[in-house]
């Protein structure tokens, strides 16, 4: 025979699947000594078979129940339904995880008429009694019979208002039976029979609430938003009540055992004397801080704090706690892991290692990747943000808190932030050509796109606060114009955002740092000493580069050197060595930018200092490079002597259909070796100079985008060999160095054994694996693939964590390969993967050395590496 009851002294914690997590508590509480009024936990297999057979409650279950009924009395000397002293009960839901729309806690269970005039007699306190049968009546007919509140707060009002009253304890007893009277009338007109005065089919009406409960439209939507099974159900406690309305001996409270705000290992919470149940977070009477319980009760104060610390203790974490006292008796009601800021997680789990309380994995594991994005970026002031005026609300698409003054377009953005401006990017949505804009802006908000829009990607690829698709606002780009309700903002005018809750507020709001010191340092060491995976960054620029060993980078994974062509003083001549006609004018063209280059390595490798870096090759296609506009292509041919009919043609040559899939890459060094050539050259010459200054020796990493095939890198890798040769010969010295590739064609990855012959090092390109790998054009996805997610073909974007399935096979495939070619193969990850916790696990499992990403998101990527590691050990 199953067993479906379990008194609270028979659980204990480990329990939590059968008893729920409230039930396993207060059986653990039970257990611990704790004055635990007592009860029993009806479990969650109960509630499975209920639902079985025919959703009804089985006599053999019933029976069972009455059984430890039975035990309780046994317990208390008191008899449930007894006339004289009755024993009342609560009875209390509670699931393996808590979800909204269980059912609520019904109170002073096995009241009736005339238990209530034992409760009167045994207490002295004919108010109290009648308190509390007529508050079992409503909660009763509310929560387990679905009968409206608000019938019954009119009964009670109209009484209030008969008699003059403000507040209810002003009520009188005969007051309350009145009131008890018209309650049960409602109860009669709606169920069409009496209220139930059987205490016994009072606690089956209740237990069966509660299993009900756990399929309630709510609570399935809520199981199904959290990949939540529909099949555990939930457990029901049914525990002897002990009152903290019982007079001004009595009150009821909740605390913290450390405050769940900013971690300060210092108990917190509130109290108020004389008072049930919800009393203290209802906010209808103002609760005292839990320090002043300490004069009014002061025996009771120290129990409590003991028993805190003590629970503490036991569950080695902090905890939330409910207390009731009774007569200055101290009795504990609930306990659990307490809710927490992201500061206070932190906090929290270091106190708890430096106390012994906790090893430094358990700490590691209780930090949510979520929690340490939150901290890193600046967030507002709390208390400034309390009298902010919010004005819409979009989508958290990238964390962080932002003000500034609002401006329509890129280019005003970055003249503003040239005066030296805070500005805002209000766009529709954002587009490549916005990347300035962006990376000027102090934030981004769009009226349009979802969590994989351009903005949100880029935004959180550069650590900038975003709020994207924020329906409630509409954007006139051309007008200059941003509206609201119906009210309008103009250019200049200031907003502010927050992309950790997608809040937008009118005006500046006061802001706090990230703190990179103190407790997160102590858990980044923590991290540092348990991860395999090297973290490395994605960073262009030394200020970045900085930035990013501020955040623990341990190297550079991917330096794109594009954004070197791009600036204005030597974008016509990149567009002059594009453009060129003969290889003497590419050349000539290529010696003006090789000394830009070599100062931008140089900067980033003293930014580095020894640490590795790889700076890969240029990438992006030709066209991006090209002149668009008539004045552009006659400046352009003027300062080549060339005819602007002669340039607009070879620039119109250079038109592509899929830019993307066209000349760029590799294959640009293919048709024009020279540039590769130049790059390679820079990198050697930078190297060696800064080598030369300090007691290192830099060992250059070299990375060729895009390769398909191994000839193809032999090919061009060739001549990036000959011309290092070539500075070494002329320098007169030689640095060691190594030549790799991206694997981001699905064709290198099924090649990866071959092209390893030529390659010293493979990094993964999951944005581009993953484009070619779907065949999803990475620009033009967000337009569909919400409905993918929707429809549930896909889970989540391809694009933000990886597929491991498709494309991680791939990855995985090239490891292998890569590895029987060249056992020593080093391995990485630069695509924006590389910062994604589920990805960050998946190249920890597959043997990756190292992933990179970008400097804001360097500390979670840690994190999911060390916490890959720890995860592995307890499989295992
Ligand atoms: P929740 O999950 O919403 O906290 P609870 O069942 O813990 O639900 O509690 C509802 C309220 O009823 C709490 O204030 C709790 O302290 C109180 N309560 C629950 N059981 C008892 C009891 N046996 N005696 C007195 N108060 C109780
Ligand atoms: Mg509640
Ligand atoms: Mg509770």
């Amino acid at each position: 025979m199953k067993k479906y009851v379990y008194n609270f002294n028979e659980g204990k914690k480990e329990m939590k699947h059968l008893l729920g997590g409230k039930g396993a508590n207060l059986a653990e509480m039970t257990n611990l000594g704790l004055s635990v009024p007592p009860g029993f936990t009806i479990t969650t297999e109960a509630c499975i078979d209920f639902y079985d057979q025919n959703e009804e409650i089985s006599e053999e279950m019933m029976n069972e129940i009455k059984e430890h009924v039975g035990k309780v009395e046994e317990q208390l000397g008191k008899k449930f339904a007894d006339k004289d002293q009755p024993l009342l009960f609560s009875v209390r839901s509670g699931a393996v995880v808590s979800m909204p729309g269980m059912m609520d806690t019904i109170l002073n269970l096995g009241l009736n008429d005339e238990t209530v005039q034992g409760l009167a007699r045994s207490t002295n306190n004919e108010r109290f009694a009648y308190d509390s049968y007529r508050r079992f009546i409503q909660m009763f007919s509310d929560v387990a019979m679905g009968i409206s509140k608000s019938r019954f707060d009119l009964i009670l009002d109209s009484k209030k208002e008969e008699k003059g009253y403000k507040e209810d304890p002003e009520l009188t007893a005969e007051d309350l039976k009145e009131i008890i009277k018209g309650y049960k009338e409602i109860y009669l007109e709606e169920k069409r029979e009496e209220f139930p005065q059987d205490p016994m089919k009072q606690l089956y009406l209740a237990v069966k609430a509660v299993f009900s409960s756990w399929n309630n439209a709510r609570a399935f939507t809520y199981r199904n938003l959290n990949g939540i099974p529909h099949n555990l159900g939930t457990a029901v406690n049914v525990q002897s009540m002990v009152f903290g309305n019982m007079g001004n001996d009595s009150g009821t409270g909740v605390a913290f055992s450390r405050n769940p705000a900013d971690g300060e290992n210092r108990i917190f919470g509130e109290f108020l004397m004389n008072a049930q149940g919800e009393d203290v977070v209802a906010g209808i009477r103002t609760p005292k801080s839990i320090d002043e319980l300490k004069q009014v009760m002061p025996a009771i104060y120290e129990e409590f704090i003991s028993s805190a610390k003590k629970l503490e203790n036991h569950y080695r974490d902090m905890q939330d706690i409910e207390f009731t006292i009774q007569n200055e008796k101290l009795y504990f009601l609930q306990t659990r892991n307490g809710k927490r800021t992201a500061k206070a997680a932190i906090n929290v789990a270091v106190d708890l290692v430096e106390e012994g309380l906790i090893s430094k994995e358990e700490a590691v594991l209780r930090i949510e990747s979520a929690q340490l994005d939150n901290i890193l970026h600046p967030n507002f002031d709390e208390k400034a943000l309390k009298s902010a005026e919010k004005i819409a609300k979009g989508l958290p698409a990238s964390p962080g808190a932002a003000s500034g003054k609002v401006y329509f377009t890129a280019e005003a953005v970055v003249e503003a932030q040239g005066r030296g401006e805070a500005c805002i990017l209000v766009r529709q949505e954002t587009s490549p050509e916005d990347i300035e804009g962006m990376n000027s802006a102090e934030g981004i908000l769009t009226a349009r796109g979802g969590m994989t829009s351009h903005a949100a990607v880029v935004a959180r690829g550069m650590g900038k606060c975003c709020v994207a698709g924020c329906q409630e606002i509409r954007v006139d780009e051309a007008a200059k114009v941003l509206k609201y309700g119906n009210k309008t903002l103009k250019e200049g005018d200031v907003i502010s955002l927050n992309g950790s809750t997608g809040e937008v507020y009118l005006g500046d709001i006061k802001k706090v740092n990230a703190e990179l010191t103190g407790n997160f340092k102590k858990l980044m060491g923590y991290i540092d000493e348990i991860k395999r995976l090297g973290v490395r960054t994605n960073a262009d620029t030394p200020k970045d580069a900085k930035t990013a060993v501020d955040f623990g980078a341990e190297g550079i994974g991917l330096c794109r050197t594009e954004h070197m062509f791009f600036n204005e003083d030597r974008i016509p001549k990149v567009r002059r060595m594009i453009l060129a006609k003969s290889v003497e004018m590419r050349e000539k063209a290529l010696a003006e930018l090789l000394p830009h280059q070599r100062e931008d390595f140089a900067g980033i490798y003293e930014a580095m200092g020894e640490r590795p870096v790889t700076v890969r090759l240029l990438d992006p296609p030709l066209h991006e490079f090209l002149p668009t506009t008539k004045a552009d292509i006659e400046t352009l041919a003027g300062s080549m002597g060339v005819s602007f009919e002669e340039l607009k043609d070879v620039v119109d040559s250079l038109h592509e259909v899929n830019p993307m899939l066209g000349h760029r890459g590799c294959r640009l060094a293919v048709t024009y070796p020279e540039i590769y050539r130049m790059q390679a050259r820079a990198i050697m010459e930078a190297a060696i100079e800064v080598s030369s200054k300090h007691e290192y020796d830099l060992v250059p990493e070299i990375m060729v985008p895009l390769i398909g095939s191994e000839k193809e890198l032999k090919f061009v890798k060739d001549h990036i060999v000959d011309e290092i040769e070539q500075v070494f010969e002329e320098q007169s010295t030689k640095l060691t160095y190594k030549v790799g590739t991206m694997i981001e064609i699905p064709r290198a990855a099924i090649t990866a054994d071959e092209i390893a012959n030529e390659a010293e090092f493979f990094s993964f390109g999951t944005n581009d694996l993953t484009q070619m790998g779907f065949g999803f054009s990475r620009d033009d996805a967000g337009k569909f693939l919400g409905e993918y997610e929707n429809n549930e073909i896909l889970e989540v974007s391809p694009f933000e964590a990886i597929d491991q399935k498709g494309i991680g096979k791939l990855m995985k495939m090239a490891v292998e390969l890569g590895k029987s070619t060249r056992p020593d193969i080093h391995l990485g990850i630069c695509g924006e993967h590389g910062g994604e916790p589920s990805s960050v696990e998946f190249c920890h499992k597959i043997g990756l050395d190292y992933v990179s990403c970008s400097p804001y998101r360097v500390p979670i990527a840690k994190l999911a590496a060390a916490q890959a590691v720890i995860k592995e050990k307890m499989e295992g």
